[in-house]
C-alpha cells in the first residue's frame, strides 16, 4: 500500500486486517524522517521508543482486541505538548533538558486511540514567531522550497506532514501558528474553538488563545483526529462539555443551503495576486456547490494584532515567569553560588535560556502589566477584545462560515523577515482575530503560486460550529486542483 497517500482509516483499517503490521508503517516513516529530516529539520526530538509502541498495537490485534480509532497511525507531536518519557523542549534552550513526567491530555488521548508517536516536531521559542526562525534547534525549511520557511509557530509540524515524515501531526494556535504554516506547507490545519481541547500539558504560552488541532494531509483525517482530542477534561476547567459530534461521518460534499461570509475587511489590496486568485477560486467554487455568497464585516478585525500583541505577550510574560532554573529545565553555570543573589541567579540563568524574541515579548508583556499601564494597555486590550468577539457574532447570524486568506503571501524567504518584528507581527493579520474571538478556523489547500509554492484559504465559523467548518472544507477539498499535490522531498 501507498502509504504517503493513505488516509488514516485505510491506515487503521490495513494494519486490522493484517495487510501490513504497525511496526512496518511506524518503519516506513522513521526511515523517511532518517533519509530527508537533515535537510528539513522538522523533528526536535525522535522516539526511540516508537517501534515498541507499534508492537503493542501488534500484539494487541493479534489477541483480536480493539485497536482504538486511530491504531497504529503515526503522529508528530508538537514540542509544546508534554509527553512523558520524551524530552519537550517547547524550542527552547531553558527546557532542552526537560524530560515530562506525564502526557499531555491531547496525547493521552491519541495514545488511548492507538496512535504512534514518532517524535517531537519542532517550532518557534514558546510558539513565539510565524516562521519557525526562533527555534533554539535551528529553522525548519520548507518541503516545497528549501530557501523558504515553513511557517510558524507549528513549522515542524507543517513541514513533516507536508513531506509525510508522518501520518498526521499536531500543532497548536495562539496567533495562527496551525493555519499558517499549514498553508505554507500545503496541508490541513484546524484551530479548535476556545474550550474545545484541553490544553493540559500543554506548555503554556498565552493560556486565553492557546488551542491545540491537527496538522493533517486531508479534512477526514482533521475530522478524526478531533473527534479523539475534543471534549470536557476534568484537568482543564476552560473545556467545555458540549457534546463533540461525529464530525466525520456527518461530513458532506455539497454546500446546498450554505452561506459564505467574505469579510470586506479581509479582501484588502495588500492580497498577493496569487493569493487573491485563489480566494476568488474557492468562492466560486463553493458557489458551483450550492452556497450563496454574503458580504459580512467585522470592522475592529483593523485592530485586531495590536490586540493580539498586547494579549499574547501580557499573558506570555506571566506564563513564563516559572522558568527561573530552580527545580526544572536549564540553569546557568555559576562558579560559587553563595556568593551571588537570587537576581543575579534568575537574570543569568533566564537570560541564557530565553532567546531574543521571546525576551522581547517577556520584557513587552510585563510592561503592559505592570502598575499604571495595566489599565490602558492590557485591560484596554481585553476590552476591545469583547467588543471584537461581538462583531463576530453579528456576522454569523448572516453567514455560516468566512472565507478569507490565510496570509497576504505565500510562504517568504528564511531571512526576510526575522530582523524586523513588526514585519513578522504583521504576517498573523488575518489569523489573530479568530483566537481573539475564541472561535474555530481551518486552512485548507486550494491554490499555488506561480513559484510553485501552496495556498490556503481560511475558514472560520461561530463558536463549537467545527462541523459547518469541516463539511465546508471537505466539499471544497473534493473540487481543489491541487488535492494530493506533494513536494519532491
Ligand atoms: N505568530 C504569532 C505569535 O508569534 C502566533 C503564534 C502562535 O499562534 N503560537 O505570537
Amino acid at each position: 500500500m501507498d502509504l504517503i497517500k493513505s488516509s488514516f482509516s485505510e491506515i487503521k483499517n490495513a494494519i486490522k486486517e493484517k495487510k501490513i503490521s504497525a511496526k512496518e508503517v511506524t518503519q516506513f516513516f522513521l526511515s523517511r524522517i532518517q533519509s530527508h529530516d537533515k535537510k528539513i529539520n522538522s523533528f526536535i526530538t525522535i522516539n526511540d521508543k516508537a517501534l515498541d509502541e507499534a508492537n503493542v498495537i501488534d500484539q494487541k490485534i493479534s489477541r483480536g482486541e480493539d485497536a482504538g480509532l486511530l491504531g497504529g497511525v503515526p503522529f508528530g507531536i508538537k514540542d509544546m505538548l508534554c509527553t512523558r518519557g520524551l524530552r519537550t523542549t517547547a524550542g527552547s534552550k531553558i527546557l532542552n533538558n526537560f524530560i515530562p513526567p506525564y502526557d499531555a491530555t491531547v496525547v493521552e488521548r491519541l495514545k488511548k486511540s492507538g496512535v504512534v508517536v514518532l517524535g517531537k516536531t519542532n517550532q518557534d521559542e514558546f510558539a513565539m514567531g510565524s516562521s519557525n526562525e526562533t527555534s533554539f534547534y535551528g529553522v525548519v525549511k520548507n518541503p516545497w522550497n528549501l530557501e523558504c520557511v515553513p511557517g510558524g509557530s507549528s513549522g515542524g509540524s507543517a513541514a513533516a506532514q507536508s513531506a509525510r515524515f508522518t501520518a498526521g501531526t499536531i500543532g497548536t494556535d495562539t496567533g495562527g501558528s496551525i493555519r499558517q504554516p499549514a498553508s505554507f506547507c500545503g496541508i490541513v490545519g484546524v484551530k479548535p474553538t476556545y474550550g474545545r481541547v484541553s490544553r493540559y500539558g500543554i506548555v503554556a504560552y498565552a493560556s486565553s488563545l492557546d488551542q491545540a488541532g491537527p496538522m493533517v494531509s486531508s479534512v477526514e483525517d482533521a475530522a478524526l483526529t478531533l473527534e479523539v482530542i475534543c471534549g470536557k477534561d476534568e484537568k482543564d476547567a476552560t473545556t467545555s462539555s458540549k457534546t463533540v459530534p461525529a464530525f466525520t461521518k456527518n461530513l458532506r460534499k455539497d454546500l446546498k443551503g450554505f452561506r459564505i461570509g467574505v469579510m470586506k475587511e479581509f479582501m484588502s489590496d495588500a492580497l498577493d495576486k496569487d493569493v487573491q486568485l485563489t480566494v476568488e477560486q474557492a468562492l466560486d467554487a463553493a458557489k458551483k456547490l450550492g452556497a450563496e455568497i454574503i458580504e459580512v464585516s467585522v470592522p475592529l478585525t483593523s485592530q485586531a494584532v495590536p490586540m493580539y500583541y498586547l494579549v499574547a505577550a501580557s499573558e506570555a510574560s506571566s506564563n513564563l515567569a516559572r522558568y527561573d532554573g530552580v527545580k526544572y529545565g536549564h540553569r546557568s553555570e555559576f562558579k560559587d553560588l553563595s556568593s551571588i543573589d537570587l537576581d543575579q541567579f534568575y537574570s543569568k540563568t533566564r537570560g541564557q535560556g530565553f532567546g531574543s524574541e521571546v525576551q522581547r515579548r517577556i520584557m513587552l508583556g510585563t510592561y503592559c502589566l505592570s502598575a499604571g499601564y495595566y489599565e490602558a494597555y492590557y485591560n484596554k486590550a481585553c476590552q476591545v477584545r469583547r467588543l471584537l468577539k461581538n462583531q463576530y457574532e453579528d456576522a454569523f447570524k448572516k453567514c455560516d462560515v468566512i472565507l478569507s486568506a490565510v496570509t497576504t503571501h505565500p510562504a517568504f524567504k528564511i531571512g526576510d523577515r526575522i530582523s524586523d518584528p513588526l514585519a513578522m507581527y504583521l504576517n498573523d493579520i488575518f489569523t489573530v482575530s479568530t483566537n481573539l474571538a475564541g472561535l474555530p478556523g481551518l486552512s485548507l489547500p486550494f491554490g499555488k503560486a506561480h513559484s510553485g509554492l501552496p495556498i490556503g484559504v481560511q475558514l472560520t465559523a461561530g463558536p463549537f460550529e467545527e462541523q459547518k467548518m469541516l463539511d465546508v472544507a471537505y466539499a471544497l477539498e473534493n473540487v481543489s486542483s491541487v488535492k494530493g499535490a506533494l513536494p519532491n522531498v
